[in-house]
């Protein structure tokens, strides 16, 4: 039993981790508010992200960070050592959307570049990763600034082309843990207009999807349009094709499972009276367990084989598999570990258990070098207007909308609360602690 005494100077001290953050963070937040608008109205495209991850890593060195550029191409590394402890990492993502901003904001985006095929398409920060950004710019300068409040080694990570899927892999494979200390822990956060500004969401145990990627190319024999018995019309294949990979998830996976196949494009053609020779598809593929994932695979390739072979075409369709990662896991220990000091900082009612999502990440990449993780939601929604549209039954503008625009204020405040409350709890004991949260 507490005695009464103890109780009190532990609810005591409770409210003043809670004020003294709430206090850090108004001191450091009109810095980081402006790093956020400089960074909104000039966003980069995935691994293009030079101007940004310059600016971030300027950031870091001045709140006294070691920083080391272009891990991985584009990627930034700063490391704050603070005495004996665990190492921890902190990412966000630099890169925007080949998106034309819509919110008619002052600070809006007028940015546009030449995207990896060279055409010239608008840029925005139509995900959020420049609240990301500022918040963790936010959580850098408050830890650097309160170094009685934790020990050991803070690692920031400013991850390039998360939304291309590749930026994580390339900077590891660039010696992210070689070069640098290897974490006991990496933590990220993603904003989100599911919930209001001044809420987290945890989702202990699976967080997302398995995402793949896959290209199919149908091979026929084109020829004039009115004489359809010279040729092997691959259109006419590929819109079977379509229709039968739509019984994969509704006919083969086991009801229950967690399944999506999508064809997001299809290519073929030049003019109305030629039928072509070839037709691409691209497939985006979600799935949540390993061996759902392999089945509805398998079952791509089967089906797409299946089809041409059945409408005689002079060549076998070209399946390639080119880009996939790995849903992001919680540990549900550490999870519920972190869920305490998240309440402590933010209030009881501010911190609400998730379900998983369905968009991806590459944020496993890092997690899946035997580094346990936590990667929790970020309330971006001005809570006023949620209420409204909530109880309209409608949604505000998801994550890579052109009206994607978060409550900026409390969002980004509560982003940075979040990350220092986090961090403070990981950065204390020893890295063998954190041994524990290893799957
Ligand atoms: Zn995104
Ligand atoms: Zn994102």
């Amino acid at each position: 039993m507490i005695p009464k005494l103890s109780l009190l100077v532990l609810l005591g001290s409770l409210a003043a981790a809670q004020t003294s953050t709430l206090k850090e963070v108004e001191n450091i937040y009109p810095q980081a508010q402006k790093f956020y608008i400089d960074v909104h109205e000039h966003p980069e495209l995935s691994g293009q992200e030079t101007e940004t991850a310059s600016k971030l890593a300027a950031g870091m060195r001045r709140a006294g960070y070691e920083v080391t550029e272009h891990v991985g191409k584009t990627g930034v590394v700063a490391l704050l050592k603070n005495g004996d402890g665990p190492t921890v990492m902190l990412r966000t993502e630099l890169d925007g959307l080949p998106v034309e901003e819509k919110t008619g904001l002052s600070y809006a985006s007028k940015a546009r570049m030449k995207d990896d095929a060279g055409h010239d398409v608008p840029v925005m920060h139509a995900c959020g990763h420049d609240l990301h950004m500022a918040a963790l710019l936010g959580a850098a300068d408050i830890m650097a600034q309160t170094k009685n409040t934790w020990h050991g080694t803070l690692m920031l990570v400013g991850q390039p082309a998360e939304e291309s899927i590749g930026g994580a892999e390339a900077m590891l494979k660039d010696g992210l843990f070689t070069r640098f200390p290897k974490p006991d822990a990496a933590v990220a956060l993603h904003v989100s207009n599911e919930y209001p500004a001044g809420i987290v969401a945890i989702t202990p145990g699976v967080y997302n999807t398995n995402s793949d990627s896959v290209r199919v190319t149908i091979y026929g024999k084109g020829g004039h349009g009115a004489m359809p018995q010279a040729t092997i019309d691959p259109i006419v294949i590929a819109a079977r094709t379509i229709l039968s990979l739509q019984t994969i998830a509704s006919r083969e996976v086991r009801p229950g499972e967690m399944a999506v196949v999508t064809v997001g494009y299809i290519r073929a053609g030049t003019k109305n009276n030629i039928i072509p020779d070839e037709a691409d598809m691209g497939l985006t593929v979600r799935t949540r367990k390993a061996e759902v994932r392999r089945q509805v695979l398998e079952s791509i390739t089967r089906i797409t084989k299946a089809e041409a072979v059945a409408a005689g075409a002079p060549r076998e369709p070209l399946v390639e598999h080119y880009e996939g990662t790995d849903l992001v896991y919680n540990n549900p220990a550490l999870a519920e570990r972190l869920r305490a000091p998240l309440e402590a900082a933010l209030g009881k009612s501010n911190v609400v258990t998730a379900e998983p999502i369905t968009p991806s990440e590459d944020f496993s990449f890092f997690t899946e070098q035997g580094v346990p993780g936590f990667y929790f939601s970020l309330g971006g929604a001005d809570p006023q207007r949620y209420a409204e549209v909530r109880a309209g039954g409608t949604r505000l503008p998801s994550n890579h909308s052109p009206l994607f625009a978060p409550d900026l204020e409390p969002a980004l405040k509560t982003g940075i609360e979040a990350e220092v409350a986090v961090l403070r709890n990981l950065l204390e004991g020893t890295s063998a602690d954190l041994k524990k949260y290893h799957d």
